[in-house]
């Protein structure tokens, strides 16, 4: 089959691989219908992750079931299935506890597994034409038939669950401000879910203007960090004080306007952004390995974050994958409801031979390239 392959930084190519086939009775093979691309490919793309040449990407799947194991019970040929990005066997102490993003038994020897990504585990990604999908019956989540909300369901597989989980970390509730950092797909995500929860308002920083705009049309305020301080912008709008909440959903790849990047600087800005007793939702990703990071430090995942002023503020935080299965099934039915309209960010569908592009243009955070979701079915 045709599949997404790694070459090297900035590098990608669609080469022919080995079919996946059944390894264990617990198995599925599903046929890839859509395959997302992540801003977490681009840490791997950039060669600023540990990430093997050969790896094939792709954590955000749906598709059909194409054949099922015999120990599979809850699923036959033709579902129309959404895996989330974890790989989780249903049957640890985490994953029992709700917190499949850190799987015991997937990946041994490392909390947390997931489809083509560096230290995630042996799993093949999907952006090609089949993917095995391993403990089928827990991470297959059942969609109804037919091809509607293909781009609002493919959310489902990690931006919309990752996205509500930064609000769930936060606890943002019914009348919260929250400061969302970044209005990447993954923050406009946390916007969008922080709005669904009942926010008050809802303030997205960054500076890319169709984001910004985008940002806007889910209902929240857009503020550009390229024009004046975000937390005097904040601050100002808030009679002072700062938001209640707030997300980062930008990561340790965080630039100054000019394009520099400072690793703790999305944080830092929470902590000042956000007002005594806030409560911290961290999605974007940092790493304990950096190849190209700008110190020393950095390089080991080891960042200059204003620790005090967190403390002296009262703040909390929760960071970490976001635990995928716990929320994908009812987020699934706000879609199905319309009450949720996840696919709006979705701004391109291609074709599996034009992924190396689509990771060009994405990579530059290019106009029209907010999200581009892989076809594989399509020639
Ligand atoms: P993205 O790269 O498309 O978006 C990041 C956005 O942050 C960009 O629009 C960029 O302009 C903006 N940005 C950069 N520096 C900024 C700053 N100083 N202030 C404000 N905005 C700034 O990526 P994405 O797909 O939206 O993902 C966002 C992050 O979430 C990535 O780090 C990704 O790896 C991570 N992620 C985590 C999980 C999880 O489970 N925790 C899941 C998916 C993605
Ligand atoms: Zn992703």
């Amino acid at each position: 089959m045709k599949a997404v392959v790694y070459k090297g930084p900035r590098e990608v190519a669609v080469e022919q691989v080995e079919d996946p086939r059944l390894e264990a009775p617990t198995d599925a093979i599903v046929k890839i219908t859509s395959s997302a691309i992540c801003g977490s490919d681009l840490h791997m793309y950039e060669g600023r992750t540990g990430a093997e040449p050969g790896t094939v990407f792709g954590h955000e799947n749906m598709g059909i079931v194409q054949e099922v194991g015999d120990g599979v019970h809850g699923l036959s040929e033709g579902d129309r299935v959404v895996m989330p990005f974890n790989v989780a066997c249903g049957f640890c102490r985490n994953c029992l506890a709700g917190r499949t993003g850190f799987c015991l038994t997937a990946n041994p020897g490392f909390a947390g597994a997931a489809y083509g990504y560096v230290n995630m585990g042996p799993y093949r990604g999907g952006q090609a034409e089949y993917l095995r999908v391993p403990f089928a019956d827990f991470n297959c989540l059942k969609l109804p038939e037919g091809t509607e909300h293909e781009n609002d369901f493919i959310t489902l597989a990690d931006i919309f669950c990752t996205g509500y989980h930064a609000t769930e970390m936060a606890d943002v509730g019914t009348g919260d401000t929250v400061t969302v950092m970044g209005a990447g797909p993954v923050g406009l995500m946390a916007a969008h879910s922080a709005l669904i929860r009942g926010a008050s308002q809802v303030f997205s920083v960054d500076k890319v203007n169709d984001r910004l705009r985008l940002a806007e049309k889910i209902g929240a305020t857009p503020i550009d960090y390229s024009q004046a301080d975000p937390v005097e912008q904040i601050r100002d709008a808030t009679g002072g004080e700062g938001t209640d909440k707030g997300i980062d959903a930008v990561g340790y790849q965080a630039t100054v306007p000019e394009g520099e990047e400072q690793p703790a600087m999305v944080l830092n800005t929470l902590v000042e952004a956000v007002r005594p007793t806030g409560w911290l939702g961290v999605v974007g990703l940092y790493v304990t390995k950096d190849p190209g990071a700008p110190s020393e430090e950095a390089s080991r995942g080891e960042l200059l974050f204003a620790m005090g002023r967190m403390f002296e503020k009262g703040l909390r935080m929760g960071t970490g994958q976001a635990d995928v299965k716990r929320y994908n099934r009812q987020l699934r039915d706000m879609i199905i409801a319309g009450r949720a309209r996840p696919g709006m960010v979705v701004s391109k569908e291609l074709p599996l031979d034009e992924a190396p592009q689509a990771y060009q243009h994405f990579d530059a955070r290019d106009e029209g390239y907010s999200k581009v979701v892989l076809k594989p079915q399509q020639a």
